[in-house]
């Protein structure tokens, strides 16, 4: 079975032993409003994701394979341009039964390094949402070898050379110049 959901939520009754397949047009534009908040603006999210979803259960446990796929905005962290890179990756999560312990707040769900499940239905979002968070590369860059801005003119030197450059890149010389900042 096939289907194409805006909004998923899974009744946990008819999550079975044989696995069913869907594919979600995730809506993720929200991250944007996370980025927005934090002081880190090295990503801009488009509003729909593609992700594919099999899952099923084993006893009470409910198992996920998914993969995500879309086009990402990313500010390079060395030459502070934005470019667009492809994001795809396969993930997994298992779900359990929320133990009554963790219910009680004797456990928090961090501590115990588990996701549960305690209502009827379970809404995949924001473990889909998380998995597009862990999927982002630490530090973005436009190019493996963008060679980002001089640091002693700001041109961008991907686009253009200056004069400061050579003695920039050494960092012999700039050893040198500081020393006779000192004297
Ligand atoms: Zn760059
Ligand atoms: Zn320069």
């Amino acid at each position: 079975m096939r289907l194409t959901e805006l909004v998923v939520k899974l009744s946990v009754d008819t999550i079975a032993e044989a696995p069913k397949e869907l594919t979600i047009a995730e809506e993720i534009g929200e991250l944007n409003l996370l980025y927005d908040q934090g002081q880190v603006k090295e990503f801009r999210f488009p509003p729909v994701l593609e992700v594919s979803l099999i899952y099923y259960r084993s006893g009470r446990e409910l198992f996920f394979h998914g993969r995500l796929e879309g086009l990402i905005e990313g500010r390079c962290g060395r030459c502070l341009k934005s470019y667009s890179f492809p994001l795809k990756k396969d993930f997994d999560f298992v779900l359990t039964p929320e133990p009554i312990s963790a219910r009680k707040g004797e456990l928090s769900r961090d501590e115990m390094g588990l996701s549960f499940y305690a209502a009827e239905e379970i809404n995949v979002s924001p473990f889909i949402r998380e998995q597009v968070l862990l999927a982002l590369p630490t530090r973005p860059l436009c190019a493996e070898g963008c060679r980002g801005l001089c640091t002693g003119c700001g041109v961008n030197l991907n686009e253009e050379s200056c004069l400061c450059q050579t003695s920039e890149d050494d960092p012999r010389m700039a050893f040198f110049r500081t020393l006779k900042l000192d004297q």
